[in-house]
């Protein structure tokens, strides 16, 4: 459930008119509904409930804007991250560092010495040369570095290619049947505290049974592992949760994953971790957009919009869908193509949709645009970086600026020898 609804023929996020962010931020524009991400967070946390002291952490890549993480980090999420940038990106909004994992398949040298001074809580290993690496790293700064080692599991997750992370060809995670050698020789060295296990097989997963598998394949694993005398007292479970981008396909709800994860990891005796990202922040943002053209076409008329691919990249990367509604809609429908206005013809977001009726002028947005969203955005065609503003109630604030074109220029000096 979202609170971006009609009220009086007029779209609101929250109790804010999308009309009146339009008109005073301009478009396209990100906007985020607090009680939507909190919503969300209450949610996933309820729906863990049963399982005892369990860690969540955002997955900051999802959405990575340090006023969404500030709403998190008071939910008591803490953070996945992948970069560096990202752990500073978490710190600056309030995460404590000991609840930082760090998971990734190419952290340098550098990004574990950085992660190891900021004292985060849990490297998440994905081959047996970074956690060597780690290892003398922390060594030679007398610190010891608590880390999991990240296994695939071979299993396919059922989602887009793009987005599946769990099969062998995968570049994730060490494979199952190496983990139990590999984490031996982790475990004897010095400046390393291995204290279990973690995976992620791909995301928006609509079925729960890959997960399943894949999670018990795991706990097979750990048991095993404990039995020859390590350590598994935490076991990291990824994110990967699906959400409804169309209205009438319906993934599972946090409380059938929940219930799951409960039946599955009942011997595991562990401290079980999560990595939520689309889950939480996918329905809580939308990107409003005001149509530019409706431009006649031969088979049918392209509804041009100022949002493009490189404000939202989902479409032209993973063929994605996301719901297109008008921000005042007179109930009329049309069947349009809709596109942005970057040179591609990958820059369509949708072709041959029964929509809303548009015209020039009007607003509308794309729905479910909360996760993958601005974070992906770009400055392709010299477009302004997208801005993104948070709702609260009756009160919204722009919590990411647009980067106008004279900013992007400012920072490309000219050499001296084209003076
Ligand atoms: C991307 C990612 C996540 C989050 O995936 P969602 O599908 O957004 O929940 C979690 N863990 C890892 C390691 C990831 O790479």
């Amino acid at each position: 459930m979202d609170h971006f609804a009609l009220r009086g023929g007029a779209m609101f996020a929250e109790d804010v008119p999308l009309a009146t962010i339009a008109e005073q931020v301009g478009t396209p524009v990100y906007v985020y509904s607090r009680a939507t991400l909190e919503r969300h967070a209450r949610v996933f946390k309820e729906a863990l409930a049963d399982l005892g002291d369990v860690h969540i952490a955002f997955a900051i890549k999802a959405n990575p804007n340090l006023s969404v993480l500030r709403v998190l980090a008071r939910q008591g999420f803490g953070a996945d991250i992948v970069s560096v940038g990202e752990m500073k990106r978490a710190l600056a909004a309030g995460v404590a560092a000991k609840d930082i994992v760090y998971s990734g398949v190419g952290k340098t040298r550098d990004d574990l010495a950085h992660a190891l001074d900021a004292g985060i809580g849990q490297f998440n290993i994905e081959l047996e040369e970074e956690g060597a690496a780690l290892a003398e790293i922390a060594a030679a700064k007398g610190k010891t570095a608590t880390a999991v080692l990240r296994v695939n599991p071979d299993v396919d997750a059922g989602t887009h290619a793009k987005i599946s992370t769990g099969l062998s060809e995968n570049k994730f995670g060490v494979p199952i049947d190496l983990a139990g050698d590999i984490l031996a020789r982790l475990d004897a060295l010095k400046g390393l505290n291995m204290r279990g296990l973690a995976l992620h097989i791909g995301s928006q997963i609509f079925d729960l049974d890959p997960i399943e598998r894949a999670y018990a394949k795991v706990g097979a694993l750990a048991m095993d592992l404990r039995k020859a005398g390590h350590v598994i007292d935490r076991i990291d479970l990824g994110g990967g949760l699906g959400v409804p981008y169309e209205r009438d396909k319906v993934p599972p709800s946090p409380a059938d994953y929940g219930a799951m994860v409960k039946r599955v990891t009942k011997d595991w005796g562990v401290t079980l971790m999560f990595e939520p990202g689309r889950v939480i922040a996918g329905n809580a943002g939308v990107l409003l957009t005001e149509v530019i053209w409706v431009k006649p076409g031969i088979v049918r008329p392209y509804v041009i919009v100022d949002a493009a691919m490189n404000d939202l990249a989902r479409p032209a990367m993973y063929d994605a869908y996301h719901d297109f509604d008008a921000v005042h809609p007179t109930g009329e429908k049309m069947v349009a193509n809709i596109a942005g206005p970057v040179c591609e013809s990958g820059d369509t977001f949708a072709m041959d949709r029964e929509i809303d009726a548009v015209k020039a002028g009007d607003l509308a947005v794309f729905r479910t645009a909360g996760a993958y969203g601005a974070t992906m955005a770009s400055t392709y065609n010299s477009r302004p970086l997208v801005p993104e503003v948070m709702v609260d109630g009756d009160r919204f604030a722009v919590v990411a600026e647009r980067v106008k074109a004279e900013a992007l220029i400012e920072a490309e000096p000219m050499p001296d020898f084209l003076a």
